[in-house]
This record gives C-alpha cells, sequence and structure tokens, in this order.
C-alpha cells in the first residue's frame, strides 16, 4: 500500500526562519524512517488553520497545534504549570513554555536562565515534544517514567540540572525505541490512526 503521511503544524508562524526549519528537520528525523518502512512518503506542512481542505484517501493527517501562552515572570519559570511543554493527547505544543524553559536546579544564581537560546535549541526542543504529541496520535502511547524515551514525561533530577545538562535533555536528539517504532509502522501502514483536519 502507498500513500503519503501528512503532518500540519498549525500556528507556527510564531517561530523565526531558522527556528522552523530545526522543527521541521527534527521532526522529520523522527518520523522519517518508520514512515518509510510503513511504504508511505513523509511530508511535514505548515499551515494557516483556515487553509485545510479535505485531503485525498491516500493521504493520512496529524496535526500539531503550536499555541502562545502568556509569558510567565522570571521568579515563575520553574513553576509546575510554566514548564509543561505540551497538551497529552490533544496535539498542542506550548511555545512560550519552551522559550521560558529555565535551569530551574539548586544553584540560585542560575536558576533562572533560560536554556532553549539558539534557534537551533528552541526548534530541536519543539520538535521533541511535537514527537511525543505524535506517539499519542500515532502510536496511541501512554507517557511513561522510562529515562530518555520519547513518551517520558520524568524530569531530570534537581541537583543535576545544570544549563548544559538541561539543554541536552530537552533539545538533545532522541529515538524512537523498538516497540514502539512497530507499533507506529503498523498503525502507520493501517492508517486507522489519522484523523481529518478539524477547522475552528
Ligand atoms: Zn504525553
Amino acid at each position: 500500500m502507498t500513500g503519503r503521511v501528512l503532518v500540519v503544524l498549525r500556528g507556527a508562524w510564531e517561530l523565526n526562519q531558522p527556528q522552523r526549519k530545526s522543527l521541521v528537520s527534527w521532526i522529520e528525523y523522527g518520523l522519517k524512517g518508520v514512515v518509510s518502512k510503513a511504504g508511505k512518503t513523509l511530508a511535514v506542512r505548515f499551515a494557516a488553520l483556515d487553509s485545510i481542505t479535505k485531503p485525498d484517501s491516500d493521504t493520512v493527517v496529524f496535526g500539531i497545534d503550536f499555541v502562545t501562552e502568556k509569558r510567565p515572570e522570571k521568579e515563575k519559570r520553574c513553576q509546575p504549570g510554566n514548564v509543561t511543554l505540551g497538551d497529552c493527547g490533544t496535539g498542542s505544543v506550548f511555545i512560550t513554555a519552551h522559550r521560558e524553559l529555565a535551569v530551574c536546579g539548586p544553584n540560585q544564581a542560575s536558576r533562572y536562565d533560560r536554556v532553549l537560546t539558539t534557534d537551533e535549541w528552541l526548534g530541536h526542543a519543539l520538535a521533541n515534544t511535537s514527537l511525543h504529541e505524535l506517539g499519542h496520535l500515532i502510536g496511541g502511547f501512554e507517557d511513561n517514567m522510562d529515562a530518555g524515551d520519547l513518551m517520558s514525561t520524568l524530569g531530570l533530577p534537581k541537583q543535576l540540572r545544570t544549563k548544559r545538562n538541561r539543554r541536552e535533555f530537552f533539545a538533545g536528539t532522541m529515538n524512537w525505541k523498538p516497540h514502539q517504532e512497530q507499533e507506529l509502522i503498523k498503525n502507520l501502514k493501517s492508517g486507522q490512526r489519522g484523523f481529518e483536519i478539524q477547522t475552528h
């Protein structure tokens, strides 16, 4: 069976061009292998909410919504609600939470320093969160507490939170586990977990 897997990134206009480039390339990195093993081709596109038309029957579509939320004050960057990077199950990814992501470690001098300070890192971290959301949407995966897993919601222990560790944790290169790959390939082949884009 042939066909296309279309990942539509909505609301990402807030990001600049280098950030969008990094975002797309790391989403492609995470999906190209499984899409190709499912015998399909991958397309990642930016689209405005009202520009989506019904895709053809050979295309399975997944949507990620990028949301710009309120910017927290410096002292609030480490509070739980402000380090939530996405809304699991809905495909929403929070841009400001990524931008404001702080060290939040034990060192008071650097506690509120931002971590994702280049376009490449910001785009890569947004892609990792997007892949986590696509894991919910495509794989039907649950969150887990396994370190180094794309579906993990386990944070970095506070004593290990330096700027560098924190950056590597959120903007590092992530791969699916073999059993996740199998599940993703199976679902992409059947095309059953895709959905029609809703315009609202
Ligand atoms: Zn999740």
